[in-house]
């Protein structure tokens, strides 16, 4: 209903399932775009180059950050992590809505550059399911895990600084919760505007 998209920062603790809940929120969203992050950690088994994020090395991450090709960036856990800015422009201008995956740091320095962004947070359930899924996934050595786990207690506490919280303790209800704030948001006063102006100049120009 607007020609301008809404940007959404999807933000939670690593091990919260937020790729999960997000991969079902898009196949049932054509007009939502997800923006393919650019990072320089290792690939983990069954990470596809291109499907979420782009893996390159640190010398090429730096190269984007000296050409300003970065809309934000962060290091997580001793990695480069940066959104390009070019696709998330382009799509916002064409009318999607693009969802951004990214850290709390990250989240922040987005919303301080496009203040109508709308931030949400996903909470694991309780700190013990986050522990339990981040070691039962195995994809990290213990050591990173705990690095994550430590990482996720400080982000917990940014929590409360977001438009939305929901909780991934169904995976469908969080889906529906997920999809349910997107909709919501689309039909905020403020991005009805256009559409409502339409329906009241055609009310104007009708002679009943
Ligand atoms: P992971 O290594 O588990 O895929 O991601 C680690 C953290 O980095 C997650 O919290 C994820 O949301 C965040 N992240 C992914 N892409 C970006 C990005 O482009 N920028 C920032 N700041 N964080 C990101």
């Amino acid at each position: 209903m607007k020609s301008k998209g809404t940007l959404f920062i999807f933000s939670a603790p690593s091990g919260a399932g937020k790729d999960t809940v997000l991969a079902e929120v898009l196949k049932q969203n054509d007009n939502l775009k997800l923006s393919i992050s650019t990072i320089t950690r290792e690939m983990r088994e069954g990470e596809v180059e291109g499907e979420k994020y782009n893996f390159i090395s640190k010398e090429e991450f730096e190269k984007m950050l000296v050409n300003k090709e970065l809309l934000e960036f962060n290091e997580y856990c001793g990695n480069y992590y940066g959104t390009p800015k070019a696709p998330v422009e382009k799509w916002l201008n064409d009318g999607y809505d693009v969802i951004l995956e990214i850290d709390v740091n990250g989240a922040f320095k987005v919303k301080s550059k496009m203040p109508d962004a709308v931030m949400i947070f996903m909470l694991p359930p309780s700190v013990e399911a986050l522990k339990h899924r981040l070691e039962k996934r195995g994809t990290e050595s213990q050591e990173v895990v705990e690095k994550r786990l430590k990482q996720a207690k400080k982000e917990i506490e940014f929590a409360s600084e977001y438009d939305y919280i929901f909780v991934n303790d169904d995976l469908d209800d969080a889906v529906f919760d997920l999809i349910a704030i997107i909709r919501a948001n689309a039909l905020l006063n403020e991005n009805m505007q256009e559409h409502l102006g339409k329906v009241i100049d055609d009310a104007k120009s009708c002679n009943w």
